[in-house]
């Protein structure tokens, strides 16, 4: 009943070229109804990706955006503006973010805020770094993470928000968390938002991050908590993304 999703973050990569590949490669392509699809590319690419994914199965995301509408904030973009080249998700508290531009759960939050206002859905990345799991507070870090963000919602503003549950260790690095222990930690997000709202918890859309590519995506896929990826490099190719996208 949950919705399965593929996102694909380009971070600060991609072309215009491979936006028009990625319009061409999937308005061939054929992919269950039932699934939703979102590519995250650099802001510049975005008007072209708009006009590239029309007719496709793709949905458009932005990768950050800032807390406020307008204003004297330099090199930033709002969430309003993202609207206007039809941005429907936003990803907020990606590891990156928290750890290059010192994005506290603070900042995070207040992004959250901003996507939900504007009606996108965003997408709450958590996780632990290598040294939090060896300490064994794996658990701890990522549900604070998600408290952090969740416990302050409306039910209502709960209910549209997707956790990305990423481990920090696995993050580009080509060492992709086991099925066995996304889905541990992925039960235990769903379980913590049990405590407050049993028919939220069995909604919520939870995606693995961390090196997920052609490879290992349908054995974490098929995890009982796991409704999808979030895909970083694996995503910056139309045939490795695509097969993902097959194997949801
Ligand atoms: P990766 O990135 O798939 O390259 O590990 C995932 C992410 O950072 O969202």
């Amino acid at each position: 009943m949950r919705t399965p999703l593929i996102a694909g973050n380009w971070k600060m990569n991609g072309s215009s070229e491979l936006v028009e590949a990625f319009g061409r490669g999937f308005s061939e392509a054929s992919l269950s109804e039932a699934l939703e699809v979102v590519v995250f590319p650099p802001f510049p690419y975005l008007e072209a990706a708009q006009r590239c994914f029309s007719g496709t199965p793709l949905k458009l995301g932005a990768q950050t955006l800032n807390p406020l509408h307008s204003g004297a904030r330099t090199g930033e973009v709002s969430g309003r503006m993202l609207r206007e080249f039809g941005v429907a998700y936003a990803l907020v508290g990606h590891s990156e973010r928290r750890q290059l531009y010192r994005e506290s759960d603070e900042d995070v939050y207040d992004r959250l805020l901003a996507a939900l206002s504007v009606d996108m859905a965003p997408v709450l990345c958590v996780g632990e770094t290598l040294e939090e799991r060896d300490a064994g507070r794996t658990m701890e870090v990522v549900l604070r993470q998600v408290g952090y963000a969740m416990a302050r919602l409306e039910p209502e503003q709960r209910a549209r928000v997707i956790i990305a549950y990423e481990p920090v260790w696995a993050i580009g690095t080509g060492r992709t968390a086991t099925p066995q222990q996304a889905q541990e930690v992925m039960a235990g997000i769903r379980e913590y938002q049990a405590g407050f709202d049993r028919d939220l918890a069995s909604g919520l859309r939870l995606l693995y991050g961390g090196s997920m590519n052609a490879d290992n995506a349908a054995e974490l896929l098929a995890q009982p908590d796991i409704d999808g990826g979030l895909v970083g490099g694996a995503s910056l190719k139309v045939d490795d993304f695509l097969a993902i996208c097959q194997s949801a």
